[in-house]
């Protein structure tokens, strides 16, 4: 942390208003009120922090062919979250990623190694978070998965390093369709040196279609990389099943998920 983030946290610090509900009512860990932080459902409680998905499209996988792509017994990459991305997830991580409140980085660090021991993900050699574009790096002035990737580095003892760059600047996912997802990524990631035979753990904050990630998989097996896995702190489950079904112009609640500005 630098003086100067130590500076803001310490300044925006005191506010009570919980960040899953704003409830200005006492909160039970300087961020969740007490029925938000009951409201929280681990996936690694339910022995279902470890999701399989599809390395052409990101979406989860369960055998046969995926149901998106329509790729027949797709190569798969293995990723893990501790939790869905539902409403107090999404407030929370919208604090974090877009109002810089670190507080909860350590926490969150903390939970999405539990879900890597659930998902018995502990062969990563190599911590890289994925990155942001210079110039939006610039206007937000950090990228929120470098901070989570800083994190599990101290708490794994694996190094970290930003061995990805982003080539360009990108149009926001989260108004795309699941095609244009793909197509917007194309070749946007690059891996900075070889990386051979490592086994990269690849940190984001959300999964929600996946492409993103496997996007930038890909880059790290290009390099060389032995194998790649994949942590976030939250994904969103069925997200493209739910995105086929649902339009956001019919006011559903994909609509917020629309919405974020990923
Ligand atoms: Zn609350
Ligand atoms: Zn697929």
């Amino acid at each position: 942390m630098t003086m100067l983030e130590y500076l803001k946290e310490l300044l925006i610090a005191p506010r009570a208003n919980c960040m899953g509900c704003g409830n200005v009512k006492g909160c039970e860990r300087d961020w969740l009120c007490a029925d938000c932080y009951a409201r929280l459902a681990p996936l690694y409680m339910r022995n279902a922090a470890r999701a399989e998905i599809c390395a052409e499209c990101g979406e989860t996988y369960t055998g046969g062919v995926c149901g998106v792509c329509g790729r027949r017994k797709p190569e798969t990459f293995v990723a893990a979250a501790p939790y869905e991305y539902d409403d107090v997830i999404r407030a929370m991580v919208r604090e974090f990623k877009f109002h810089g409140v670190w507080r909860m980085s350590p926490w969150m660090a903390d939970e999405m190694r539990r879900a890597l021991d659930n998902a018995g993900i502990r062969d990563f050699t190599l911590i890289t978070p994925v990155p942001l574009h210079f110039t939006r790096r610039f206007e937000r002035g950090y990228n929120q998965s470098e901070k989570l990737a800083l994190e599990l580095s101290a708490l794994t003892g694996v190094r970290c390093e930003n061995v990805l760059r982003r080539m360009r600047a990108t149009r926001r996912q989260a108004l795309l369709s699941a095609a244009e997802r793909r197509e917007n990524l194309k070749d946007v990631f690059m891996a900075l040196r070889p990386l051979d035979g490592e086994t990269v753990l690849l940190v984001d904050d959300v999964r929600t279609t996946g492409t993103t990630c496997v996007r930038c998989a890909h880059a790290l097996k290009e390099a060389g990389a032995q194998n790649v896995r994949i942590v976030t702190f939250a994904c969103a489950v069925g997200y493209t099943s739910a995105f086929r079904k649902y339009r956001p112009d019919r006011g559903t609640k994909l609509q917020k998920i629309e919405k974020d500005p990923f």
